[in-house]
């Protein structure tokens, strides 16, 4: 079984596909760690976001990056988000995690474009969405207890410059698959969310059989 989760930043959709794959026993990329790993290269290596050719000189990023908490960081958060605007990244990035999607026995994946371009086809779809106070709510706090001085409202102005370049490039915009099925964190406890995404993937799976 492939699972999809896509959706905007701090809407709940990484603690979602956390627990989905836990759950279902499936194993789990969050396809962001990727595009911020290329982000935090760019930044050693001294390059430009906005420059094509630099951003994909930095996609050859050693793996064992991919385990450093300063990816998790709002300014590399920022950075991903700028490189992932041009295609060659895109497609750099693209056999890794569709290879991921498609190795037996199934994945989770978690990201903006999983249900639009990288698997199609997947079982399951969820488009995870929250309104951009909660979400910058949500991200101060994460933020705070990691011990970084960022106030709310700067949290805000990065979700919403964030959301306006994730959805409004050409290459894999933000957007929810057609068939995707929509789940607003806004009002939701994190726990009511997984259970919800839970509830919604078992019924799905009892429909195919
Ligand atoms: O999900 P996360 O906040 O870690 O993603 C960082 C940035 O990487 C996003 O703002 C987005 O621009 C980009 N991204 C993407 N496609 C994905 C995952 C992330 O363009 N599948």
């Amino acid at each position: 079984m492939i699972v999809a989760i896509d959706g905007p930043t701090a809407s709940g959709k990484g603690t979602i596909a956390k627990k989905v794959a836990a759950h279902f026993n499936l194993p789990l990329l969050d396809t962001g760690l990727l595009y911020r790993a290329v982000g935090k290269t760019l930044l050693d290596d001294g390059g430009d976001a906005d420059n094509e050719d630099d951003a994909l000189a930095a996609c050859g990023f050693d793996d064992a990056l991919l385990d450093d908490d300063r990816l998790r960081d709002e300014d590399i958060g920022s950075l991903a988000s700028r490189v992932s605007v041009h295609a060659a990244v895109r497609k750099a990035l693209f056999e890794r995690q569709q290879n991921f999607a498609y190795q037996d026995g199934g994945a989770v994946l978690d990201g903006r474009d999983i249900g639009t371009m990288i698997a199609p086809d997947a079982d399951v779809k969820l488009f995870v969405t929250a309104s951009p106070q909660v979400r910058a709510q949500r991200r101060h706090r994460e933020m705070i207890a990691r011990g970084r001085n960022v106030s709310e409202q700067q949290m805000l102005d990065d979700i919403k410059a964030r959301d306006e370049r994730d959805s409004g490039r050409r290459a894999a915009p933000l957007k929810p698959a057609q068939d995707a099925h929509l789940l607003d964190t806004t009002n939701l406890a994190i726990g009511d969310a997984v259970q919800q995404a839970i509830a919604l993937i078992q019924k799905k799976l009892q429909n195919q059989t």
